[in-house]
């Protein structure tokens, strides 16, 4: 294996779904739905596939979805931006963050990120030469370290890649930390990476999109996907929207990784996105029931639970059951209960300042979170 990714294992998602296979356990790690995404998507999926839109699509996205994205985007954030310019279609949200990492940094850039952090970025940083600095967002509110940030920022940092709503602490980044954010990137001249898939899970607040921000648009990519808002996570189709400068550092990587996403899921998402506003106050509606059956459990499990504002997580503190570390916390609870939850440590540059806290998902359906809570009140 190439060095740039020895140290990097098989990923904990893919671990710990197949230990859940194998034990029989409930899987509330990996975040996946238990349920399938609407008809009306699936259908029109199929009529695509029925109507011959089965070749290679356009590099940069089917017209017609680039079309829809940019509507979607000025709807949620006043933003108007060019769909032929401006967006560029990808396998998923994590080709979105592969393909902006490897189009727009150099080898020995920095690059900042939040830890707890998305496990993709650090390999896809890793794969790309740069540096990785992070600073840490730390329980039981999760806030910004703003100052922190400030001191880190160095002649060489190229970027800073954020995640709002925030996996795995399902913490929102307010519009003063956003403000705070903006200034630094304006001010030492840095691009902003915005990892946005979350955003139509926001409960406790409203979710702002960092590019709205004034001198941001110019600096900013936004990465988003359909795969959480629409439960079809197995489609992998996402976007990157971004000035045509940026823009073009995306689609040259875009070009040479995939080339192109499927044509017919692009034909359907373009469908998805058309969505009447009442399918977003649903989907918010079922999930914050969810939620609350996941953290009034959990509560009465006896675990500390940090408050989530957004995406489908939750994360505790598991030291209360007495094991040493999450790692070995997640083994037992897989093991001796029948539940999977996802550590969180190796979520950090230092994995220590994981080991008290795990994450669960809530995305499952009512029974499945309920005979989850269930399990762990016998047997934890
Ligand atoms: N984003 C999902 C999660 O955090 C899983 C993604 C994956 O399995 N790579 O659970």
């Amino acid at each position: 294996i190439a060095k740039r990714l020895e140290k990097f294992k098989t990923t904990i998602f893919t671990q710990m779904s197949s230990l859940a296979i194998k034990h029989g356990a409930i899987n509330l790690g990996q975040g996946f739905p238990n349920f399938d995404g609407p008809d009306f998507v699936k259908e029109a999926a199929i009529q695509a596939i029925r109507d011959g839109k089965n070749q290679y699509a356009r590099g940069y996205g089917v017209p017609d979805f680039n079309f829809t994205i940019a509507s979607r985007f000025k709807k949620d954030t006043g933003l108007v931006v060019d769909p032929e310019k401006e967006i560029t279609v990808t396998s998923g949200c994590t080709e979105a963050i592969a393909a902006t990492i490897l189009g727009l940094i150099n080898p020995g850039d920095e690059v900042i990120l939040f830890a707890p952090f998305y496990d993709s970025y650090e390999a896809t940083l890793s794969m790309a030469g740069a540096e990785i600095k992070s600073i840490t967002l730390c329980p039981p509110d999760f806030a910004a370290p703003i100052n922190e940030l400030k001191s880190i920022i160095s002649k060489k940092t190229r970027a800073i890649l954020l995640n709002t709503p925030h996996n795995p602490t399902g913490k929102m980044f307010t519009r003063e930390e956003l403000g705070a954010i903006a200034s630094l990137c304006i001010e030492n001249d840095v691009l902003l990476f915005s990892d946005e898939v979350y955003e139509k899970l926001a409960f406790e607040m409203d979710h702002i999109s960092i590019a709205s921000l004034p001198g941001m648009y110019e600096r900013t990519v936004t990465m988003n996907s359909l795969g959480k808002t629409f439960s079809l996570t197995g489609w992998k189709i996402g976007w990157a929207i971004a000035p045509p400068h940026l823009t073009w550092g995306v689609r040259q990587a875009h070009a040479f990784l995939t080339f192109a996403t499927s044509t017919p899921m692009q034909w359907a998402a373009a469908t998805a996105l058309r969505a009447p506003d009442s399918y977003y106050t649903e989907l918010k509606r079922d999930y914050m029931a969810k939620k609350a059956i996941l953290v009034d459990g959990l509560k009465d499990v006896g675990f500390k639970v940090f408050p989530s504002s957004g995406t489908y997580f939750v994360v505790v503190d598991h030291t209360p059951f007495g094991l040493e570390n999450d790692i070995a916390f997640c083994e037992y609870l897989i093991k001796e209960v029948g539940v999977v939850a996802i550590p969180t440590s190796v979520f950090y540059l230092n994995p220590e300042e994981g080991k008290n806290l795990v994450r669960f998902t809530f995305c499952k359906d009512e029974d499945t979170l309920r005979a989850a809570v269930q399990r762990m009140k016998e047997k934890l």
